[in-house]
This record gives C-alpha cells, structure tokens and sequence, in this order.
C-alpha cells in the first residue's frame, strides 16, 4: 500500500491518496482544537488514541452489521479507508442533555434524552456549522429523502451498539457525532469515532473522559485519553 500525495488535511486528520482508487490512507495527528479552531494544541499520543478507539469502533460496528468505511490499520495512528463520496452532514445523536442543546434550549444539562434526540449540523466551517432540519438538507441538496432515512436508521443502531457496549465498561454515551459517505448507492459510516467526536462521562462519578476536558482546560486531556482509551479497549 503506497501513501500518495495528501488530498485533505483536516482539523485533527489528513487524507492521503493510494494507488487504489478505492482505498484512501487517513492519518490521525496529535493535533486537537476546540471552539471553531480558535483553541489549538498539539498533544503527544493524540493521534493514536483517537485512532485506536475509533478502530475499536468501526469494527464493533462491522461485527453488528453496520457498514463502516474502515478497512484496516496501518500504524497506531493509519488506516485504510473506503474513498467515498462524503456527505458534509454531522449527525450528532443526544442520549443525556449537553453541549449546544443546554446552551441553545431551556434543558439542564445531564436530561435523559429518552427517544434520543437527532440533530443535524451542515459541515461547513465558512458558515460555522449551522443547524440544519430536513427541509433545508433537501433545500441545500445535501441528501435525498430516502438516504437522510438511512443516515437516521443507521445513526441510531450505532447509539444501541456503542451505548451498550460502554454501558458495560461503566461509561455513560451522553453524545456522539457521526459523518457519513457513499459509494455504490450504500451509505456508510465515514470520518472518526473517537474521544473528540463524543461526550462519556463516568457512570459512577459523572468525570468527562472525551474532548470536554480540553474544552474546559480543567484537567489533562491526554491522561484521560489514555485512561479512557484503556476502558474502552482493554475493559479495565
Ligand atoms: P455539541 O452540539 O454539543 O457541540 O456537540 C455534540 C456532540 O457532537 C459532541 O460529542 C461533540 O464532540 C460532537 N461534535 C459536534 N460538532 C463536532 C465537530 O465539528 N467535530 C467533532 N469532532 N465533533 C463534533
């Protein structure tokens, strides 16, 4: 497998083309950044725990009949990918009340969310990721009606798969974000699932174990990383 030239870089990734033009190699970077990029930092091991939870996800996914676009690692920080045609939606599924929805809506934070709750961001970071219903998803031509069924379906068997897994490992999925991508009319789940895509927060003592921790700046994130990482990995 040769890792041509970079096609993407991103906040936190880069995409590199291979000499497959089926396959992409994406590359998880100790960069992290919060607030619209306006907090940034470059952290040690950043980019392999990200990349080793998310991993450990997709193929949990694989294993419960969820489509993913990962193929297979590469280093502790690379995978292989399907090249898909990416959908610039974030599909974020809310279990607990936190984040934008407290800021955003009369809700305290810690509500169970109980159908969880669907929310859907345009991702456009010129126009600072806004908000977006169905009508404006067919409006912007960003899915069809019969595909936005799909990413829902599809957004919610991951919430049972990965809330019950952590469930198991004493960790509350208060939320989490998704991207998806197509590629032969199948929609898979694309981009990353990791500790800077979710909300968890200890079953027992409530402590964040995700971005949150740098977002706040009340602690270190990559101590939680790795603790976390651990948890959800190895189980202890
Ligand atoms: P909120 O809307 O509360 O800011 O975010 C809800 C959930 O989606 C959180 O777990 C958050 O980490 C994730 N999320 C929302 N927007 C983004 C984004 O642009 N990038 C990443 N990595 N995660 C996001």
């Amino acid at each position: 497998m040769k890792q041509l030239e970079l096609l993407y870089s991103g906040k936190a990734k880069s995409v590199y083309r291979t000499e497959n033009p089926a396959e992409l190699v994406i590359k998880f970077r100790d960069d992290i950044t919060a607030f619209d990029g306006e907090k940034k930092d470059t952290l040690a091991d950043k980019g392999s725990l990200n990349a080793g939870v998310s991993i450990f996800f997709f193929g949990l996914l694989e294993k419960n009949g969820i489509k993913t676009h990962y193929i297979r690692k590469i280093d502790d920080s690379t995978m292989v990918a399907r090249n898909l045609t990416m959908i610039p939606l974030e599909v974020i599924v809310r279990n607990i009340a936190a984040g934008s929805i407290v800021k955003n809506y009369p809700i305290e934070k810690g509500t169970p969310l109980n159908p969880p709750v669907i929310v859907i961001d345009f991702k456009d970071d010129t126009h600072h990721d806004p908000m977006l219903n169905d009508d404006l998803i067919y409006a912007l031509k960003l899915s069809t009606p019969d595909e936005l069924r799909v990413i829902k379906q599809i957004a919610l068997g991951v919430n049972n798969v990965l809330r019950d897994y952590l469930d198991g490992r004493g960790i509350d999925l208060v939320d989490f974000k998704l991207e998806f991508g197509k590629k032969d009319g199948i929609i898979y789940v694309g981009d990353e699932i990791s500790m800077d895509s979710m909300r968890l927060w200890d079953k027992k003592t409530g402590e964040s174990l995700d971005k949150d921790v740098y977002r706040t700046g009340l602690g270190d994130v990559i101590t939680s990383y790795h603790r976390v990482a651990r948890r959800i990995i190895d189980g202890h």
